[in-house]
């Protein structure tokens, strides 16, 4: 095939891709329904861009009715470009909004000097964002996180917060009053960043601030980077772990209930102290939990087969 309808043929292919995983997620998590108006968060880089794009075009064959108004923070960073949103989405016909709020200012002045602005300018950022949708009846935030987001987070709760927590397709905001989908969730990064080359989006860098990616979220991404690099797909067998959650095969005693696996008797357990402080115990049969033959295979996941142990 001839080079430049080669490139034609998995550019379609690709836009196909995000379609897919993008409509995908939203019925897998129930994203978007009859009537909704979303928010869609635009901050000028690639992945909300994708996220906007792709949208729209589900929107245009979609199976019920809902809006799509698109909306840019405007942080009063020095030198963010404040005519290249407004110019893109009056081209292409969407409805948006900026906002004007000078959270640069407020950043500057709290963090201090060679220390990471991210995180409160992050906090920030949401609380406007949340109050606009509140003010202006929005049912939906939608965000452009995408699966590569997900992974990271994951990691980097598992490595410097000691949980096994990450960043939802979908949640409830902290104050309960907005509801948060990520569209995204299922889509590789790398396909983003090829699709917004494809499609020309007028990308609007995200260090015009200057300041610099929290250094352990930096090793988290290299981290994954290189495990992708030498171990091709192995990013995507991740993602799809985190739809797998098996809590009878993990340790959490608050997700399963290990207390209650493979009792003989309803006879009061003894805590901890009483296994420690030498007393003597009522004689008691222990239990223990016969290995599944294939956990994973099982529809009731927590199917463990009780086997009493001779005393
Ligand atoms: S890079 Fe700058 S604009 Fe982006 S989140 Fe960090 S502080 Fe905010």
């Amino acid at each position: 095939m001839p080079s430049a309808r080669k490139q034609e043929f998995e550019q379609h292919k690709l836009a196909k891709r995000l379609r897919h995983q993008v409509g995908q997620a939203i019925a897998d998590f129930g994203m978007i329904e009859e009537g909704d108006k979303v928010m869609v968060c635009l901050s000028g880089g690639k992945d909300s861009y994708t996220m906007l794009d792709v949208l729209l075009q589900l929107q245009a064959k979609a199976p019920v009715r809902f809006e799509l108004v698109a909306v840019n923070l405007d942080q009063k960073q020095p030198d963010f470009p404040e005519h290249i949103l407004p110019g893109y989405l009056e081209s292409i016909g969407v409805p948006f909004s900026i906002i004007e709020q000078d959270t640069y200012s407020v950043v500057k002045r709290v963090v201090p000097e060679g220390k990471t602005m991210c995180s409160l300018c992050s906090r920030l950022r949401r609380g406007a964002l949340y109050s606009h949708a509140a003010e202006h009846g929005f049912t939906k935030i939608a965000l452009g996180h995408h699966r590569d987001d997900l992974l990271a987070t994951f990691f980097m709760n598992l490595f410097f917060h000691a949980k096994l927590s990450g960043m939802p397709p979908k949640l409830r905001s902290d104050d309960g009053r907005h509801v948060v989908i990520r569209p995204l969730a299922y889509v590789a990064e790398a396909d983003i960043a090829q699709y917004a080359e494809a499609k020309g989006f007028p990308i609007i860098p995200c260090n015009l601030c200057g300041s610099q990616e929290n250094l352990q979220r930096k090793q988290v991404r290299r981290m994954l980077d290189e495990w992708e690099r030498t171990s091709p797909g192995r990013l995507e067998t991740m993602a799809r772990a985190l739809g797998d959650v098996r809590p009878s095969q993990l340790s959490d005693r608050h997700l399963f209930d290990f207390l209650a696996l493979g009792r003989a008797s309803d006879m009061a357990l003894p805590a901890a102290h009483a296994w420690l402080s030498g007393e003597p115990l009522e004689p008691a049969s222990e239990t223990r939990a016969a290995p599944a033959a294939d956990a994973a295979d099982s529809p009731a996941r927590v199917l463990d087969i009780p086997v009493r142990l001779q005393a």
